[in-house]
Formats: C-alpha cells, sequence, structure tokens
C-alpha cells in the first residue's frame, strides 16, 4: 500500500469487504471513504458463495405485497412489519441497480430475468446468475466497480481489532497490520463482517465469519437483537470438507427431492414439503438423521440430466467426493448457514452506539424475524446499503480522536466452536445453553485467543436461555410451543456477562432466567 494510513484518518471506515460493504462504499462515493477487508476482495465473504440469488418481486405474477407476505410467514411471527415493507418494495429497483452497475444475471433469450423459485416463496421471484454462480457475479461486478472509484480507499489484509468508544461515541478503530497495530481517528464506522458460521463446527460459512464484527460491536457496548436466531439449512453436502460446501434450495425448487436410505420421501406428509420453510425442512432432517437414517437429496428425476448445467457450482463440489448427481443420490445434513440476529439497527444502519452503523448479514433490521426467507439476504445487503450510506453521508463530519495504538491477540475460535455447536444447535435445551454459559464466562475473562468468540457465544446462549419459547429456528425441547406474545429480544455484553455470574454462583436456573 502507498498511501501512508494517517493521512487517511477521519474517514467514514467500512469494515468488510463482501457485498454489503461494498455496495456501502459505492453509495458513499463521491465521499472519500475507507474500506478494510482482513481477505482480498471478493475472497473468504459469503457474498462470493452465495448460489440461489436475489429474491425480489419482478414476475408478471408477482407483487411487492406477496414477497412481503412470504417474508412474514417464514419469520414466524417476529419480523419488525415496517421494516420488512420498505426493504421488499425497495428490492425490485436494488436488482435494476446492480444490473446497471453490470451484473449479469441469468436471462431468458427474449432478455427478461429468469425466475427462479425457493422454499417458502409463493412465486417465482430468485434471480441469479451464471446458475448457482450468483454471488461469485455480483462480487466481480462490485469488485470492479468499487477499484474504479477513485474515492473508495482500500485495505486489504488487515483486521479491524477493537472500536474505540468515548462518552458512547465512537472515536476510532484500532487494526491489526501486518507490520503491527495501527489505531485509525473517525467518528463514522459501518460494520459489514458477515456472519457467525465460523463459530460453528458445520457451516457453509467461510472460516472467517466468525462472528468478529458482533465481538467489535458488543464491546462497544452496542444493543445486540435476536441473537437466538440462528439459521440451519438443511441441505449441506455430508462430508469430510469444512466449511461444508451448500446445495442451494434452488436445487428443491427445481424438483429434487429428500429421500431416506429406503428411497422414503419423509417430508411427503408436511405443509410445503420440501419447499417448506428452512427450520422446518432443517428439524425434520435433523430427526431423521437423530432417528438412526441417512437423508439424501435425490436429483435424477428433477432436475435430471440439466442438473450440472443448472448448478455447476454444485456438481463440482459432488464431483470432488466422488459423486455423479445425475447417478447417486447426494447424502445431505443440516450445517448453521445464516445468522438473523445481529447488531440492533433502523433502516438507516444506526446503532445505539452514536458514529457506529451495520449493514449486511451483521445487523438486525427485523427483515428476517425468527426464519430469514431464502435468497432475502443479499436483497437486504444491497436494500440496506444505500440507505446506511444516505445515513453516514448526512451525520455531521467528525474525525474522530487520535489515540495510541495498542496490540491485542489475534483471535481463534476453536474453543468455542465444539461449545457453541452442542447447545446451540438445531435442538436447544436450558440445561445445555447453562452449561455453555457457564464455561464460556471464563474463556471471555481470560483475554486470550478465545476471548472474542467466547463473548459473542456468551449473548447467544443467554439469548437462547432468556427466549422460553420455541419458535423459528429457535427451537428448545423444554419449551417446544409459542409464547402467547411473539417479541424480539434485545441484549448487551454487559448483561449477559451478569446473567452468566449469576448462573456460574446460582445452582438453579428459576434464580436467574
Ligand atoms: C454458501 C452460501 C450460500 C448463500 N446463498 C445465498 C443466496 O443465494 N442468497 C442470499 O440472499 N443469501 C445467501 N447466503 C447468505 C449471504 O451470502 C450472506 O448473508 C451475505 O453475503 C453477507 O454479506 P456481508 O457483506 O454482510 O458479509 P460477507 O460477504 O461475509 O463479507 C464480510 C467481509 O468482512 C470481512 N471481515 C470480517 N471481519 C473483519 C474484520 N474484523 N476486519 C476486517 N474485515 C473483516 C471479511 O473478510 C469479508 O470480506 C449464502 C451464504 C453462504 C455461506
Amino acid at each position: 500500500m502507498s498511501t501512508d494510513v494517517r493521512d487517511l484518518a477521519g474517514r467514514p471506515v467500512i469494515i468488510g469487504g463482501g457485498i454489503a460493504g461494498l455496495t456501502t462504499a459505492l453509495h458513499l462515493a463521491p465521499e472519500p471513504v475507507l474500506l478494510l477487508s482482513r481477505s482480498p476482495l471478493g475472497a473468504d465473504a459469503s457474498s462470493a458463495w452465495a448460489q440461489g440469488g436475489l429474491a425480489a418481486s419482478l414476475g408478471e405474477d408477482d407483487d411487492p405485497a406477496l414477497h412481503l407476505a412470504d417474508t412474514l410467514a417464514a419469520g414466524d411471527g417476529l419480523c419488525d412489519a415496517q421494516a420488512a415493507r420498505r426493504i421488499v418494495y425497495a428490492a425490485p429497483t436494488a436488482i435494476e441497480d446492480l444490473a446497471r452497475l453490470g451484473v449479469r444475471f441469468d436471462r431468458t433469450p427474449a432478455g427478461a430475468l429468469r425466475l427462479g423459485l425457493e422454499a417458502a416463496h409463493s412465486r417465482r421471484r430468485i434471480v441469479h446468475a451464471g446458475g448457482d454462480g450468483s454471488g461469485r457475479e455480483v462480487m466481480r461486478a462490485l469488485v470492479a466497480a468499487v477499484r474504479s472509484t477513485p474515492t473508495i480507499e482500500v485495505i486489504e489484509g488487515v483486521e479491524a481489532r477493537r472500536l474505540v468508544v468515548e462518552d458512547g461515541r465512537v472515536t476510532g478503530v484500532l487494526v491489526s497490520f501486518s507490520t503491527g497495530p495501527v489505531f485509525l481517528a473517525t467518528g463514522r464506522v459501518v460494520l459489514a463482517t458477515g456472519g457467525i458460521g465460523g463459530l460453528f463446527l458445520d457451516s457453509t460459512n467461510p472460516l472467517g465469519s466468525c462472528g468478529q464484527g458482533l465481538a467489535l460491536a458488543a464491546r462497544a457496548g452496542a444493543v445486540l437483537a435476536d441473537l437466538e436466531f440462528i439459521q440451519f439449512h438443511p441441505t449441506a453436502l455430508d462430508g469430510p470438507r469444512r466449511p461444508m460446501p451448500l446445495i442451494s434450495e434452488a436445487v428443491r425448487g427445481e424438483g429434487a427431492a429428500l429421500v431416506d436410505e429406503t428411497g422414503r420421501r419423509f417430508l411427503a406428509g408436511v405443509r410445503g414439503a420440501e419447499l417448506a420453510p428452512r427450520d422446518i425442512v432443517a428439524r425434520a432432517v435433523w430427526k431423521h438423521l437423530a432417528d438412526g437414517h441417512r437423508v439424501f437429496l435425490d436429483v435424477r428425476e428433477r432436475p435430471g440430466a440439466a442438473f450440472a448445467q443448472h448448478f455447476p457450482t454444485i456438481a463440482s463440489a459432488c464431483s470432488k467426493v466422488g459423486i455423479d448427481p445425475a447417478r447417486d443420490l447426494i447424502p445431505i445434513r443440516p450445517a448453521q448457514h445464516y445468522h438473523m440476529g445481529g447488531v440492533a439497527v433502523d433502516l438507516g444502519g444506526r446503532t445505539s452506539v452514536q458514529g457506529l452503523w451495520a449493514c449486511g448479514e451483521i445487523a438486525s433490521t427485523g427483515l428476517h424475524g425468527a426464519n430469514r426467507l431464502a435468497s432475502n439476504s443479499l436483497t437486504e445487503a444491497v436494500v440496506c446499503a444505500r440507505w446506511v450510506a444516505e445515513s453516514v453521508a448526512a451525520s455531521p463530519y467528525d474525525g474522530g480522536k487520535p489515540a495510541v495504538a495498542h496490540d491485542l491477540p489475534a483471535q481463534d475460535p476453536k474453543l468455542v466452536r465444539p461449545l457453541l455447536s452442542h447447545c446451540l444447535g438445531v435442538m436447544r435445551d436450558g440445561e445445555g445453553l447453562k452449561e455453555t454459559a457457564r464455561a464460556l464466562l471464563p474463556l471471555l475473562q481470560r483475554h486470550g485467543a478465545a476471548s472474542d468468540p467466547a463473548a459473542v457465544g456468551l449473548v447467544f446462549a443467554v439469548a437462547a436461555l432468556l427466549r422460553r419459547e420455541s419458535r423459528g429456528a429457535h427451537f428448545r425441547t423444554d419449551f417446544p410451543h409459542h409464547a402467547a406474545v411473539a417479541r424480539r429480544s434485545q441484549i448487551t455484553l454487559d448483561a449477559a456477562i451478569a446473567a452468566a455470574r449469576e448462573l456460574a454462583s446460582s445452582p438453579t436456573l428459576e434464580s436467574v432466567f
């Protein structure tokens, strides 16, 4: 990098080079902005791995009102209906913007967008590119646009390790460069750090998606929302590879069946069958596996011989483990895939900390409720990025406050992964969550390499303990029913630590929760 980073101090800083960070940076132009990414742009971001595409009501038989109804139904009573309405109504324009930017969406010979079908959508409304290479194509276009925008300074290979907050407002970011720590003074930071899959043993996310942005926000005192809602995708390719290769829902949208080792379609009796909402399908697969069965996707009849042409990325992942989907059944099982919860934000991405915004998977806008409707996350990121940029641009210039940089240890989630995988999987119970909260507290307090992952795990576990009901992706075997009233949840790291301390000193769950 030729620029002296000290010359860049004072600019808004965007942390994260996925679809949310890149789109926010583009919308901020021509305001000079600094974009930090741990990996080279386009690598190690879930955005580049997205297969299905982006949901938007663009079909002739479709309407944003129908998209909204499907989103609210999948969200199981927990969506913020107003936020969801604004986002889905803005989705068609956001797709047009991407096409104008140069994204080559799949089209019919007549030039119309090809629209795919995914679970719990009542219409074909998934815009895709390169068959199942949607994320790769969107990222290609965004990266090219960012690289040719002179006001966006991109620094790759660096990691934001702490937000510095004074009197409730952001004053800068502590960043780890290969040459050592650097303090970047700024009063405006956008977190766009993606998801949390790297905190689980079985996930479809890049390993680097391990909730680091959530740790930054939590330690800055930000309010976090709906953390207990973690989505498990029902169909990850069951094998030794980590992260687990995803087999998109679009495959079931094209007619693939879920069968067990006897060939039985065990979801046939469930409403919506293979295309029921994700939480329902994931639980059914989980239960069937727990009952001793094996579970497979059968694509041999539908989509059949056209499979590899429609889904080249998935066909290639199968071929690497010796499976020919046109001939063989594909072994699958659920894996952590997406986080509905995150940093609580309004639709301008403003968090509870002054000078801190969040966008993309890390943000909790209220769109997804208890269960994300397939392909609503890329849409949410591109739609909200515009509003986040407008909000950042409208906030008064604040160059932050210089401070001395100091070293913080690199974080490693390996001690936390088994704990979270055990207690925060497809099924949870109070005892497992309590046990995990007690185990995470000392890891957090040791201030070592597991401290940030443990902090994130702790807020998850306490949020899941506090929700004494089952709803959407949060299923408690000890509270298997809906509560009478659906309420979104909010928590801070301090509150979670206080609860865990009380839990550690109290043998009974009831005294704390
Ligand atoms: C396999 C797969 C398929 C999917 N398919 C779809 C789909 O078809 N449709 C859909 O809507 N959604 C899909 N999703 C979900 C969707 O891809 C993500 O929700 C979305 O891409 C998140 O975008 P983002 O910009 O928030 O985060 P990401 O794209 O994950 O980007 C995060 C960025 O932050 C950087 N970063 C993280 N921490 C730091 C730090 N401390 N310092 C500096 N940089 C940091 C990372 O390196 C990365 O560049 C899929 C997800 C996966 C994993």
